[in-house]
């Protein structure tokens, strides 16, 4: 799968990941879900369509 960007509040890095995996959350949104390769702390990335820039 193409690497995607996840941001770890950790090591408050940005962290590029090739294996993560496709969850769909409690609200209905798709994400995806990985673990830091450094610190080992969960990194979530939602991909729903509510992801767009509208509230940045
Ligand atoms: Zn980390």
């Amino acid at each position: 799968m193409p690497a995607k960007i996840f941001y770890c509040v950790r090591c408050r890095e940005k962290k590029s990941v090739e294996k993560y995996d496709e969850i769909i959350m409690r609200s209905g949104m798709k994400a995806l879900k990985t673990s830091c390769p450094e610190c080992g702390t969960q990194m979530y990335r939602i991909v729903g369509k509510r992801h767009l820039k509208v509230k940045a």
